[in-house]
């Protein structure tokens, strides 16, 4: 989850995947690098609204992909207006709309991590940024690194290291974890099954292999399948008609997909059982309820292997492992090359930040609309999830314990 206040340290007039009061004050050029709302925070409150309205210099810059999704969606369309898209691998000058003689350039790339993500390179008097917004690189996907690297080395390197912990070192790759979830619903001919995702967007991958080897739609909502109006080569995957398929990723789920076998696509959950070593990105938790390793997020050694290729003088994470702490996350740095000064410093609350916003959100909203695609679903069903979640919270609410 995203903890990052947006604002560019180097370049306070621009901020990215933060829309809050604290970014209005400063910013006047705003990007997105993806949808999952953790990234959106602030852009569907009406105070921003009133802000671009007024501001009519002020632009939001985003991909393609993500100006078509946040343009049918309830809670950002009323903003469609102020989308800019932003091609891939082309270069733009990005002028201060407070002040004309500054100006940046920037430079984006795709981040592996869902439709439409991307990283941000910024060029300009204040030294070279890179952004990775969330991403998912394998370490043998070198193509971009090179991109990347082509251009001037890399000041600060604003980076997703949500899973930057040695104990996850590795995780499935999305096609081997995909080709996991074939085999085992191959086994059942007539079973149904119900896909449990966790964000809007980020499945896409299974859907349409799914398709391909089953020649099976799967049913979505209506909401959802529209999302994909944009990209015809995923919504051909899917299907609103609930009776006509035994392959549901439905939400709310159907009745069709009452007696199914549940699966719940994350990867949370195993980065939390440490001590266990899984033989297999799918695994049963009981009787018809399994879990399925899919992660839209580097592993350790991923990111690891990027940071070695961008070798940045500077590093400030933009989303850390659960409960890590400075010390530890500077030693890891050190590790890797990079010996910092002044070593960062961020309160290790950030877990307790994650649950807190996830179960406001699933009190405020009781949908998966406005998760990210980091799961906490630890239970059977959502009341179970609930439960834990509040108990987790009520124990992190207890004063902290002096060691
Ligand atoms: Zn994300
Ligand atoms: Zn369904």
């Amino acid at each position: 989850m995203c903890t990052f206040n947006g604002i560019l340290k180097e370049y306070p007039w621009i901020s990215i995947d933060s829309f809050l009061t604290t970014n209005c004050q400063v910013s006047q050029v705003f990007f997105i690098s993806h949808i999952h709302t953790d990234h959106l925070r602030g852009l569907d409150e009406p105070i921003f609204a009133e802000y671009i309205t007024n501001n009519r210099s002020i632009r939001i810059y985003c991909s393609e992909a993500s100006r078509h999704f946040l343009s049918i969606l309830p809670a950002y369309k009323h903003l469609s207006q102020f989308y800019s898209i932003i091609n891939v691998d082309q270069p733009y000058t990005i002028e201060n709309p407070m002040d004309k003689n500054i100006a940046i350039t920037v430079t984006c790339f795709g981040s592996g991590h869902c439709p439409g993500s991307l990283m941000l390179l910024f060029e300009g008097s204040h030294g070279t940024v890179l952004y990775t917004g969330d991403f998912r690189l394998y370490s043998h996907q070198s193509n971009r690194h090179r991109i990347i690297l082509s251009k001037k080395p890399i000041d600060t390197l604003y980076i997703d290291m949500t899973f930057f912990e040695p104990s996850i070192r590795q995780l499935p790759e999305r096609e081997q974890a995909c080709q996991e979830l074939i085999h085992f619903i191959e086994q059942y001919d007539n079973r149904y099954f119900y896909l449990k995702t966790s964000a809007r967007v980020g499945y896409e991958y299974i859907y349409t292999s799914l398709y391909q080897h089953f020649g099976i739609l799967i049913h979505v909502n209506s909401e959802q399948y529209h999302l994909y109006d944009y990209l015809p080569q995923v919504q051909q995957a899917l299907t609103i008609d609930a009776h006509g398929t035994r392959l549901h990723a439905c939400w709310p789920k159907c009745s069709c997909a009452k007696s199914s076998i549940k699966i719940v696509l994350s990867v949370l959950w195993f980065t939390l059982q440490q001590q266990q070593q899984f033989n297999s990105p799918l695994i049963q938790i009981s009787t018809d309820y399994y879990r399925l390793c899919y992660s839209l997020h580097s592993s350790y050694n991923e990111i690891c292997t990027f940071i070695k290729q961008i070798s940045p003088t500077h590093i400030h994470p933009i989303a850390l492992p659960n409960q890590i702490t400075p010390s530890r996350f500077n030693e890891l740095l050190k590790q890797l090359g990079i010996d910092q000064f002044p070593t960062i410093y961020f309160s290790p609350s950030n877990f307790e930040q994650q649950i807190k916003r996830r179960y406001q959100t699933i009190e405020n909203n009781n949908s998966n609309d406005d998760n990210d695609e980091l799961d906490f679903d630890c239970g059977q069903n959502q009341e179970n999830n609930e439960k834990q979640l509040y108990k987790r919270i009520s124990n992190l609410q207890q004063p902290p314990t002096k060691k």
